[in-house]
């Protein structure tokens, strides 16, 4: 079996391989050929840690296994680790050998920055000029780096809960030489596509903080109870997900499903988009909204190509096992 250790990911990764990866994998989870495991995900009684696993297959890219891992509120503290630490393990689905044990949390990262990304290419107006973030966190970092690729946005507008981390993402702006304003919520309505990457249990973008036209990326929602919108903002817009059945239990959409205000129909896959089976935003005035749940595919997806990466550039430890 092969290993790629954390140290090693930055070096291989890109942001444009995680983005082929991701964005081709919603399409074959869209057109029935890749389907994901149900998620476990159990609060362990030791260090107040989550630990979980999620896994899929993908038939198209024989792509077989999960990432175990989660959040362990403490390490940082006491130990100077990150927080959410994971794995991801490959199986060959010919003969169920394990193929890969790979480093997660960089990955992770990159693959969720990759999913918004991907629903910005396919969903934000051509002409979209104002990105907005709402958050200032570690993923926010890589979803800022991420979206100002998509657009030729001229100017990214802030907001955080914590405004002391605000210049966690100014600094990214930047560094892309875009300029970059702290706004309050409702000054997001000049936003064009607004991204939303907190770890909130209540909502913060109100529906009459988004503009008609808008793309918001709702990233930040992937458990039960943790909310980031507005409800009401799902009822105005067309709502995408990576993963239907996800999006209205542990999503964003989970909210506006259960007061009633949407069916689960009114959710549509990305990757159906992608496909060309719908056509996604339908007018220059529509807000459309990908409710970003993280599923254990994009795990796979990602490390199967900085796998590949890894063996190709001499950089993979192979094990015999
Ligand atoms: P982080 O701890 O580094 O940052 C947390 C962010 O949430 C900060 O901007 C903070 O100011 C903000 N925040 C905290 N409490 C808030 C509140 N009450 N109201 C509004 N904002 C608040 O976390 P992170 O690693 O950046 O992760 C952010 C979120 O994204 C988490 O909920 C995490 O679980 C989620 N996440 C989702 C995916 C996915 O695939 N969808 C993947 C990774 C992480």
């Amino acid at each position: 079996m092969w290993i790629v250790p954390e140290r090693e990911i930055a070096n291989l990764m890109t942001r444009d391989v995680a983005f082929d990866a991701v964005e081709t994998v919603f399409a074959a989870m869209a057109s029935g050929e890749a389907y994901n495991f149900p998620v476990i995900r159990e609060a362990i009684g030791h260090e107040d840690a989550l630990y979980g696993f999620k896994g899929g297959f993908d038939r198209a890219g024989l792509t077989l296994g999960l990432k175990a891992g989660g959040y362990w509120p403490n390490n940082l503290a006491r130990r100077g680790l990150i927080n959410h630490q994971s794995t991801v393990f490959l199986f060959d689905p010919d003969t169920g050998m394990v193929r890969a044990m790979v480093g997660g949390n960089l990955l992770t990262a990159l693959r969720t920055a990759a999913a918004s990304s991907v629903s910005i290419k396919h969903l934000a107006r051509e002409d979209a000029k104002v990105l907005g973030i709402a958050g200032a966190g570690h993923q926010a970092k890589y979803q800022l780096s991420a979206a100002l690729e998509q657009r030729s946005f001229d100017k990214v507008i802030g907001w955080n809960y914590h405004p002391e981390m605000l210049p966690n993402i100014e600094k990214v702006a930047a560094e892309a030489g875009v300029p970059f304003e702290v706004v309050d919520l409702p000054g997001m309505a000049e936003a064009d596509v607004i991204i939303t990457i907190t770890s909130a249990f209540s909502p913060s973008l109100m529906a009459d903080h988004v503009s008609p036209g808008t793309h918001v990326a709702c990233m930040g929602t992937d458990t039960k109870g943790k909310q980031e919108v507005d409800a009401a903002l799902l009822v105005k817009a067309a709502v995408f997900t990576d993963e239907v059945a996800q999006s209205i239990s542990i999503g964003e959409a989970q909210h506006a499903f259960g007061e009633g205000l949407i069916a689960e129909s009114d959710v549509a896959q990305l990757g159906a988009v992608i496909n060309g089976t719908h056509p996604g935003r339908g007018s220059a005035d529509q807000i459309t909204l990908f409710d970003g749940t993280g599923v254990g595919l994009q795990d796979l997806a990602v490390a199967a190509s900085v796998v590949n990466l890894a063996i190709a550039q001499g950089v993979a430890i192979e094990v015999d096992f």
